[in-house]
């Protein structure tokens, strides 16, 4: 399963690529090698969704018989998994310049380092 890049069209970014891609680590297009993310928002909100799930399929497995609870869990990890499989298909590229991204990976160095230097000092 390959994902279409905002630059140029063509369907150069894999699945692996896309799930993992961010502001600073950004997927990389096979056939013009224009980066490109999903939102942190967007990955963020997925995996929130997903525990969500877990966690009102394990609530509902406590309410039933023990016989069907683990079914109904069992059910829940599915709905968590299709789920998010489904999210991550339907998130959207958003294409990212080599700068930007170049430009985020320094700013994230510099946000470890101010935490690195307030948790040395405190
Ligand atoms: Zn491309």
């Amino acid at each position: 399963m390959k994902y279409d890049c905002p630059h140029c069209r063509k369907p150069g970014i894999t699945g692996f690529a896309k799930r993992w891609s961010s502001r600073a680590a950004p997927a990389k297009c096979e056939a013009c090698g224009g980066l490109s993310h999903v939102l942190a928002s967007t990955s963020s909100g997925i995996g929130a969704a997903g525990v969500l799930i877990v966690v009102v399929a394990l609530i509902g497995a406590l309410g039933w018989p023990s016989a069907c609870s683990a079914v109904v869990f069992l059910f829940g990890l599915v709905l968590a998994v299709a789920c998010n499989l489904r999210a991550w298909k339907r998130a959207k590229l958003w294409p990212i310049s080599r700068e930007s991204a170049a430009h985020a990976t320094t700013a994230n160095w510099f946000v470890t380092g101010i935490a690195v230097l307030l948790g040395l000092s405190s």
